[in-house]
C-alpha cells in the first residue's frame, strides 16, 4: 500500500508542478500525460517494479522544466529518487546542441535506473513525434530528432530487452514514415 501511495503522491506532485504546461503536439495535451506515459511504459512494457525508478519516472522532467529543486525532491521522495531525476536532467545553462551531444555521451555511464527512465522517455517522445508532431516542426526537424534519439538509445542498451525492442519498433516506424527509408 505504501508504494501505491508514493506513486500517487509523485504523480500529483508532478501534475501540480507541470500545471499549465502542454506537450508540443498540436493536440495540446497536458504535459503530465508524458511522465505518466513514461512510468506506464516501464511497468507495462518493461515489467519494472522498482518503486524508486517508477517514482523518478513520474518526476523526471520536474527539475528541468519546472521550479522544482533537487533538495525538494530529496526531502519529499528520498535521495535515491532525486539522484535518478538529476541524472536525466539536462543543464539548461548549456546551449541546446551541447546538451544534445552530452546526452549521447553520458548515456552509457548512467545508473541502471536512469537508463530505464531515459529509454522510456525516448520511446514516449519519438511516439509523439510520429503520432502527434508539433505543428511547427518540419520533416527535417522530426528526422533529426529521431536520429538523435536512436544515438542516445544506442548507449542505453543491455538494460531491458522488452523496452529496447519496443523502442526499435517505434524507431523503425519513424524511419519509414518520417525519414522515407521505405521508399527505396
Ligand atoms: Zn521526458
Amino acid at each position: 500500500m505504501d508504494n501505491e501511495k508514493r506513486l500517487l503522491d509523485a504523480a500529483a506532485f508532478a501534475a501540480r508542478n507541470h500545471s499549465g504546461q502542454k506537450r508540443k503536439g498540436k493536440d495540446g495535451e497536458p504535459y503530465i500525460n508524458h511522465p505518466l506515459e513514461v512510468a506506464n511504459l516501464l511497468i507495462s512494457v518493461g515489467a519494472v517494479d522498482d518503486i524508486n525508478i517508477l517514482t523518478a519516472a513520474l518526476l523526471h522532467d520536474t527539475v528541468e522544466d519546472t521550479a522544482t529543486t533537487q533538495s525538494e525532491l530529496e526531502s519529499r521522495f528520498g535521495t535515491a529518487v532525486a539522484d535518478i531525476v538529476m541524472e536525466v536532467t539536462d543543464d539548461k545553462l548549456l546551449p541546446k546542441h551541447q546538451r544534445k551531444r552530452l546526452q549521447v555521451e553520458h548515456a552509457p555511464h548512467l545508473s541502471p535506473g536512469a537508463k530505464l527512465v531515459k529509454l522510456a522517455d525516448k520511446i514516449s517522445n519519438i511516439t509523439d513525434i510520429l503520432e502527434r508532431p508539433p505543428s511547427d516542426w518540419d520533416d527535417q526537424r522530426r528526422r533529426e530528432y529521431v536520429e538523435w534519439g536512436i544515438s542516445v538509445v544506442a548507449g542505453l542498451r543491455g538494460i531491458n530487452p522488452a523496452l529496447e525492442e519496443h523502442f526499435d519498433q517505434i524507431a523503425k516506424r519513424a524511419e519509414m514514415e518520417i525519414c522515407g527509408l521505405a521508399e527505396e
